[in-house]
C-alpha cells in the first residue's frame, strides 16, 4: 500500500506555523507514513512529510535541525526557473510584511533613522528602494534569499535615509554596522531565485 492516500485524505497545511526559517514557501503533508521527510524543490517550495499524529513541535525541531541542508538544496534553483505561483507570492508577501518592518525598526534604531513608510512590492529589478521622501520599498522576492542577505538589503535601504547615494560615505556607514556586508551582498547574486541578479546601479536601489 502506498504511504500516502489520495489528495482527499491527505491533510495539507501551509507551514507558516512551523519554524521554517529563512521563510521558504513550505508545505506540510501528513500521511500514514512512519517517519519524517523533507523534500526541497529548489527555489519553488519545501514539502515536509510527516505521520498523522506527530506533534507539530517535533516536526519543528526536525526542520530546525535540517536548516543547513534545506538552505543548501534550496539554493540549487536553476536560473531558468519560472516566477512564483500565486500561492507562493501570497506566502512570501505575508512573510515580508511580518519580518521586514520589524527588521527595519531594529536597524533604524541603530542608525538613528525612521522611514516615513515601508511598502512591499512585486519589483523584479530591485530588491529595495528608498525615495527622497523617506519611503522605502522592498520586493517580496527578497524573502526567498538567506536572512543574512535580507538584513543587508534592509540596512542598505535605511542607510539611504542618511546618504541618498552610493558614495564611499554610504558604504562606510554600512560597513560600520555590518562589517561583512560584501559577503551578504554576494548572496543576492549567488542564490538562484527568480529575480534578476544584477544590481542596476544608480541611487536609490539595490
Ligand atoms: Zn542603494
Amino acid at each position: 500500500m502506498a504511504e500516502e492516500h489520495t489528495d482527499q485524505k491527505r491533510r495539507v497545511y501551509p507551514v507558516s506555523a512551523l519554524s521554517c526559517y529563512p521563510p521558504y514557501p513550505c508545505r506540510l503533508v501528513r500521511s500514514q507514513r512512519k517517519t519524517l521527510a523533507i523534500e526541497v524543490r529548489p527555489g519553488e517550495e519545501i514539502i515536509v512529510r510527516a505521520p498523522y499524529k506527530m506533534p507539530a513541535q517535533q516536526i519543528d525541531q526536525f526542520i530546525l535541525s535540517k536548516q543547513g541542508w534545506i538552505k543548501k538544496h534550496w539554493e540549487r534553483a536553476p536560473l531558468s526557473q519560472k516566477d512564483y505561483t500565486q500561492e507562493q507570492e501570497t506566502f512570501l508577501r505575508a512573510q515580508a510584511k511580518a519580518l521586514l518592518p520589524v527588521m527595519a525598526e531594529r536597524f533604524g534604531q541603530l542608525l538613528g533613522v525612521s522611514p516615513s513608510r515601508i511598502r512591499i512590492t512585486g519589483a523584479r529589478t530591485r530588491f529595495g528602494s528608498c525615495s527622497a521622501k523617506g519611503n522605502i520599498c522592498f520586493s517580496f522576492r527578497l524573502m526567498s534569499y538567506p536572512q543574512e542577505a535580507i538584513e543587508y538589503v534592509v540596512l542598505h535601504e535605511l542607510a539611504h535615509l542618511i546618504h541618498l547615494n552610493h558614495s564611499p560615505a554610504f558604504y562606510a556607514l554600512i560597513a560600520h554596522h555590518m562589517p561583512d556586508y560584501k559577503e551578504r551582498a554576494r548572496l543576492l547574486k549567488q542564490v538562484k531565485a527568480p529575480v534578476p541578479q544584477e544590481h542596476k546601479g544608480g541611487p536609490p536601489c539595490i
